[in-house]
């Protein structure tokens, strides 16, 4: 289908969506406050309203600052078509909510975002969608769920927060078979480490809030893919009004200048780190792609041209209390319930990405209480890895 440009990821980063500057001559984008956008000749404003020529009606629709940012991911992804919304919540529910009707069913997996579990198991139940969350890594069950029939297969890889990986070609094979529709959150991988839409799924969207904006200052969401379904998401998004905040569009567009250098920082680190943890004594588990032992390698191998800067392990003393003194020991680490970041992240899952969930709920998702989770920043490696030991010594 789409084929990404021969260009580099790192040049795409700074470039991309920015030849046709919306300020005049400065070098850089400008935020573009102005809500409304105004035209003397009523031809061409009316032109303009019904698309038949480009430009901006009001803001809650378009905006030349968050057009550039749209821009520059749908470069990144290799996809006809962008639109964006305020956070990747509304990114995601817009997606669900402008291509399901009462009577389809999706086929999702288990491991899927907490947020976007809520909307499979809470909210579209109301409108009459039904969800089947398969186990995750269980390819011959989910192609066994795809063949009973679906409007939709949604899919995330790597996941949240023990760095699951899932076969995409293969699954968006299956449901493409079946006419379903194929959505990737993309959000772990970025576009610098993998694109969902070569490997076949119909659309790819991302909390921008994490990696792809990578400074924890702005929230934001983007979808891209097929031209067809892009517009009713977009269509879906005006209305609703979940939109971009022009500000927030210039932070993130400002982060991702350097997307392709800190991704290619946290995948070299995060691996570095993985390799030290699984060869520490008071370390139990470590969930990380990269590593040989993790039952996910090989297709990310495949698939993947890093392994991401996401990581997550256990103590050989699992409990949240051992974690918990861990964690408080990093010197080098935010302890907050966020990822993707320029800074070291950590926290349990047990606190941030399930802390709605009961104990008896994470065991049953495989997510053990002691889990650490361990979005790898952009400080040195080494340094990283002595504080990591220091904590570790201290908690033996
Ligand atoms: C954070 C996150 C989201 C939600 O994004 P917000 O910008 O917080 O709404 C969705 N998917 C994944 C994988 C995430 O990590």
């Amino acid at each position: 289908m789409s084929s990404r440009e021969k260009i580099g990821a790192g040049t795409l980063s700074v470039w991309a969506g920015e030849e046709q500057r919306p300020g005049g001559r400065a070098t850089q984008v400008p935020v573009v406050h102005s809500v409304s956008f105004g035209y003397d000749d009523l031809e061409q404003w009316l032109e303009v309203a019904q698309g038949r020529r480009p430009g901006h009606i009001y803001g809650r629709n378009t905006n030349p600052t968050v057009q550039v940012f749209e821009e520059k991911v749908r470069r990144l992804e290799g996809a006809e078509a962008a639109t964006s919304a305020a956070t990747g919540m509304a990114v995601i529910s817009s997606t669900l909510f402008a291509l399901l009707s009462p009577g389809d069913r999706v086929v999702s997996v288990k491991d899927t975002y907490g947020g976007t579990s809520k909307l499979f198991l809470e909210f579209l139940p109301r409108f009459r969608v039904e969800t089947t969350l398969c186990d995750t890594t269980d390819h011959a069950a989910i192609e066994a769920r795809i063949a009973e029939g679906c409007r939709l297969l949604y899919l995330e890889s790597p996941t949240n927060p023990t760095v699951k990986v899932i076969d995409l070609a293969r699954l968006a094979d299956a449901a493409r078979a079946r006419g379903a529709v194929v959505v990737v959150d993309n959000t772990f991988a970025t576009p610098v480490n993998q694109n969902p839409l070569q490997l076949g799924a119909d659309l790819v969207l991302h909390s921008a809030t994490k990696f792809l904006g990578g400074h924890a200052d702005a929230l934001g969401g983007v979808v891209c893919g097929r031209r067809d379904l892009v517009e009713k998401i977009y269509h879906f998004r005006e209305i609703n009004g979940a939109t971009l905040h022009p500000m927030a569009a210039y932070l993130l567009l400002r982060g991702m200048k350097t997307l392709q250098l800190r991704i290619d920082r946290q995948n070299r680190s995060a691996l570095e780190i993985a390799r030290f943890l699984s060869d520490h004594p008071a370390v139990g588990r470590v969930h990380y792609p990269g590593l040989p032992s993790h039952p996910g390698h090989d297709i990310a191998c495949r698939q993947m041209r890093g392994f991401g800067g996401v990581l997550s392990f256990e103590l050989k003393h699992n409990t949240l209390a051992a974690a918990g003194r861990l964690v408080s020991r990093l010197r080098y680490a935010h302890r907050a319930a966020n990822l993707g970041a320029v800074e070291t992240i950590v926290g349990p899952p047990a606190t941030t990405s399930h802390v709605e969930c009961s104990a008896e709920e994470r065991a049953a998702m495989g997510i053990p209480e002691g889990l650490i989770r361990y979005s790898t920043g952009i400080e040195d490696p080494q340094d990283l890895i002595a504080d990591l030991a220091q904590a570790l010594a201290a908690a033996g």
